[in-house]
């Protein structure tokens, strides 16, 4: 047999785990001593070593020792771009201090947006730099990343270009959200703020091409569930893609909004009803569920994992990484997600890769090890620094 030419080889894995299984089936495809071929940074097969080596001649082969491959994960929820910590946040918590106690303080976002509007474009690159290079080196191939740090037109828009330049530069995927609407700004109505987000920060984000999904915080004493549908029923219009911080500390209506608005995903689901969640069956709205975030705000409160699994929903996982909760690694989310959400192992593995594609529209690209998909690959624990698009 004359063997067909791809451009890498990764062979003599224990197991790959392709998930390419039919979908709503829970197996992860794994292949026994697999392998994967790639040419020009697609997947041709993944199949066992003994196939790939019959079938195919490589310029350039792996041998990976025995250890296990698995689609890039995927992280579809990040505020990853702002300036400075909040530290002291971390023991009013301890002390027993709400989140939105200190957010209604002054405290919380808005005093991370004082931060970043004083933060120079080249510093808010560099922390996103360092930060996806670790989001990298935990194995997240493909990161979401969400403005909302600015709250006025300009700052918006710089952490906008600062997420387009990342994405420039980095070999992790990038999937930029604006959320302009993340918190209403000191000195302004939130019915006022909302208006001027519709009427003017959007056309200008659509405009410039800065975004390809909108999100708001839709929470009591925040956005109210009328204000989060006019914000993203304008964002639709504008041909951007929709998510929403969804009942995150009350049920006010989020999870609604997304399943009336067929929104690509809906996030943290903390408090949504029973109902809702049923719905989202049948509207299509990915559960993105956040347990490092739950953790980081000491409130004991989970999202109904087992509940909507049961559903038949695909639960994905991302980090909520923020300066309210800073962990950057799946594979953390990923214990949280066994410990506090219950989910197992294969659950957590289609949360952060199929799942989470479906999270971010790119189920289709990224994932999965199924043919033609781009080779975002990790290995082991470790993620591999040649699985990007670069490279392969
Ligand atoms: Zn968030």
């Amino acid at each position: 047999m004359v063997k067909k030419r791809v451009d890498v080889l990764v062979l003599n894995s224990n197991e790959t785990i392709t998930l390419d299984s039919p979908e709503n089936e829970n197996g992860l495809g794994i292949v026994d001593h697999g392998g994967v071929a790639i040419k020009q940074g697609k997947i041709v097969l993944a199949a066992s070593t003994d196939l790939l080596e019959r079938k195919f001649r490589a310029g350039r082969t792996i041998d990976v020792e025995n250890e296990i491959i698995l689609p890039g994960f995927v992280d579809p929820h990040t505020h990853l771009v702002f300036a400075g910590a909040r530290d002291t946040e971390f023991q009013l918590r301890i002390e027993g201090v709400s989140y939105m106690e200190i957010l209604r303080k002054g405290g919380g976002i808005i005093e991370t947006v004082n931060r970043t509007r004083q933060a120079s474009p080249e510093s808010l690159f560099q922390f996103g730099r360092q930060r996806l290079d670790t989001c990298l080196e935990s194995g997240s191939t493909t990161v979401e990343i969400k403005s909302g740090y600015g709250l006025r037109e300009d700052d918006e828009l710089k952490i906008l270009r600062t997420v387009q330049r990342l994405r420039e530069y980095h070999p992790c995927n990038i999937v930029p959200t604006f959320m302009g609407a993340h918190a209403v700004p000191p000195g302004e109505t939130s019915s006022e703020f909302v208006l001027s987000i519709v009427n003017e920060m959007l056309p200008r984000v659509a405009q410039a091409g800065l975004a390809e999904f909108c999100d708001v915080f839709c929470e009591q004493g925040v956005f109210d569930s009328v204000e989060s549908e006019m914000i993203l029923s304008k964002a639709g219009k504008l041909g951007l893609r929709l998510k929403i911080h969804a009942d995150q500390f009350t049920d006010c209506g989020g999870a609604e909004v997304a399943n009336k608005l067929h929104a690509t995903s809906a996030d943290h689901l903390v408090h949504s009803s029973a109902i809702q969640l049923g719905q989202m069956t049948k509207t299509g709205v990915t559960p993105v569920l956040l347990p490092s975030s739950s953790h980081s705000l000491m409130t004991g409160e989970s999202a109904d994992a087992r509940g909507m699994l049961a559903m038949g929903l695909p639960v994905a996982l991302g980090t909520d990484f923020s300066p309210s909760n800073w962990m950057l690694g799946q594979l953390t989310v990923a214990a949280l997600a066994s410990r506090e959400l219950r989910m197992n192992a294969s659950e957590i593995i289609r949360g952060i890769t199929i799942n989470a594609a479906k999270a971010l529209g790119l189920e289709k690209r990224i994932g999965s090890l199924h043919r033609g998909k781009q080779a975002d690959l990790e290995r082991g624990s470790e993620a591999s620094t040649e699985a990007s698009k670069r490279t392969w």
